[in-house]
């Protein structure tokens, strides 16, 4: 079979601490809605997190993504018990791993004011220190005014977009007319299944996430936003995304095209334009046709070549890194996070 090859593939929203969720414990009640959901799995693990956890779960997700082919992660962040440089150790393992990464911290006044706060700070030392970021906000109905006006206010100082998660379910209705005097072009909209309203900004389209939580279906076509696509935390396959966000796309409209979702995935390199200069080897040699890839399942990444020449993933595996030690020490990592959870 004659491979062809495509640029770096880009997550336009993650959670890379969420790779070691896989296997946890059952909650201790059945998630009903979306906010049980949320209080009973992320608000659990999220705040079981600690810097060493964390390290793990996003040392895996990027490993898991590069095998992807997916070079770069822009990435959404809580870990309210070890927020003070949190951003660091999560660009830290991407750079370990050789996949960029744009980091946020998703500030919430659900844990205090206090909480909040120190969200913030994290943000702006994050950045100012030059690491490269969007200001993380976690959702309109987690925040109050006072929070959301003071990321709005530190992202427009930095010269940076906010990174929010909108309308994702019922529970945050309000965020249309919370943000409407805030959002600017330069932020990133995540979900957006039930906004009443149209906002600046691009939005993060995840369709294997919101059917997950059975939040509906967003309909990205019918806004005029630039549509990227994310996984929400579940991986980093972006071809997988593609073909689901193609055929959740058919399932509410049949003219809808793979190439309606080929350009959402292709959008995401303007997040991340240096990842256009890296290089993928797949397995399959029609890649970069839509009408080729929404009806293939199971294209693998052989190999990856950064901008610079440098190989990353040859015949399928990280070369900076061993792949069998990190999913090892994931794995210690993940029942030392799941019993901080019981
Ligand atoms: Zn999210």
């Amino acid at each position: 079979m004659t491979a062809s090859s495509t640029p770096g593939l880009v997550c336009a929203h993650h959670h890379l601490y969420s790779s070691l969720a896989r296997g946890m414990p059952a909650p201790p009640s059945a998630p009903h809605d979306f906010l049980s959901t949320l209080r009973q799995i992320w608000w659990r693990l999220d705040a079981a997190l600690d810097l060493d956890t964390l390290y793990w779960s996003a040392k895996l997700g990027a490993v898991e993504a590069l095998c992807s082919g997916t070079t770069g992660i822009i990435d959404h962040h809580e870990s309210p018990n070890a927020i003070e440089g949190s951003l660091d150790v999560i660009a830290q393992a991407c750079e370990e791993v050789g996949v960029r990464v744009v980091c946020a911290y998703g500030v919430t006044d659900r844990h205090g004011v206090d909480g909040g706060r120190r969200g913030l700070r994290e943000n702006e030392r994050f950045i100012r220190a030059g690491g490269r970021g969007l200001i993380g906000v976690h959702a309109a109905f987690t925040c109050g005014d006072e929070l959301l006006h003071d990321a709005a206010g530190l992202a427009t100082d930095l010269g940076v977009g906010v990174h929010i998660h909108v309308a994702e379910g019922i529970d945050d209705l309000e965020a249309g007319r919370r943000l409407s005097s805030l959002a600017r072009e330069d932020w990133l909209l995540v979900h957006c299944v039930h906004l009443d309203r149209d906002l600046p900004g691009t939005i993060a389209h995840n369709p294997r996430s919101n059917m997950n939580n059975s939040v509906g279906y967003a309909r990205p076509a019918a806004r005029s936003n630039r549509i990227v696509l994310g996984t929400d935390g579940i991986g980093a396959d972006m071809l997988e995304e593609f073909r689901l966000a193609y055929v959740a796309a058919r399932n509410d409209d049949i003219s809808a095209s793979p190439d309606d979702a080929w350009a959402w995935l292709a959008a995401s390199w303007d997040l991340l334009p240096e990842c256009r200069d890296d290089r993928v080897t797949w397995s399959y040699d029609h890649v970069d046709s839509p009408w080729h890839v929404a009806f293939t399942p199971g294209i693998r990444a052989i190999d990856v070549v950064r901008a610079d020449g440098e190989v990353l993933l040859a015949d399928g595996r990280p070369t900076r890194v061993d792949l069998d030690q990190v999913r090892r020490k994931a794995a210690e990592a993940a029942s030392r996070l799941h019993s901080a959870l019981a």
